[in-house]
């Protein structure tokens, strides 16, 4: 059976993520209310602006279903929707949906640069090519239990962590043509 994973598309950076999925081969589906989880192996939460999608998530009456939906099926995390998977925020207007044990830091690189790439080593891919990690008002990340797995740094700060099946991102993976960071997170989803 095919894998069908869902993308957010609330708000935000949904698209490339849907395209970057189909290069891969896996179905899709934009997911706008919390009915539409039932038909996901998996789901992830794009970029955009997490004080808006906070407060679409919790209009829409998604806030409870994306957490039980967490509990068993794999999410991956971008940028806001890294700082939506967070246990907390140092922004009280964001309720996180407390999917993994880390703290979010909006804006971390700083007001003056908002926006910067870099290229990364993957550690899951170490002997692999550099990856070229886009940050865009990138949130910084610190991590509140043994859990969490540190799988990407950038200047000695955590850019990329995982806990095993989640994965959190503070750069958008969908804006590159290399797709082995979807690649990587895919293959924790059982069907
Ligand atoms: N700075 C945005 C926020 O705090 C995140 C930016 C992004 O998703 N590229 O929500």
């Amino acid at each position: 059976m095919n894998r069908t994973v869902g993308v957010l598309a609330l708000q935000g950076a949904y698209q490339k993520h849907v395209d970057c999925l189909s290069r891969l081969g896996v179905d899709t589906l934009l997911i706008r209310k919390a009915s539409e989880l039932d038909q996901c192996d998996g789901l992830i939460i794009p970029g955009g602006e997490s004080t808006t999608m906070s407060l679409l998530i919790q209009e829409s009456g998604m806030y409870e279903p994306l957490r039980d939906f967490a509990q068993v099926k794999p999410v991956m995390g971008v940028c806001a929707g890294m700082i939506m998977m967070s246990a907390s925020v140092d922004d009280q207007r964001v309720k996180p949906l407390q999917i993994m044990p880390f703290r979010a830091l909006r804006n971390h690189y700083g007001r003056q640069v908002h926006s910067f790439s870099a290229d990364i080593t993957l550690d899951f891919d170490a002997d692999g090519d550099t990856f070229h990690a886009h940050f865009i008002r990138a949130p910084g990340v610190e991590t509140l239990a043994n859990g969490i797995e540190v799988l990407a740094t950038c200047n000695d700060e955590s850019v990329m962590i995982g806990d095993g099946g989640h994965i959190a991102l503070s750069f958008h993976p969908e804006l590159t043509d290399d797709a082995r960071i979807h690649a990587y997170w895919l293959s924790n989803i059982n069907v």
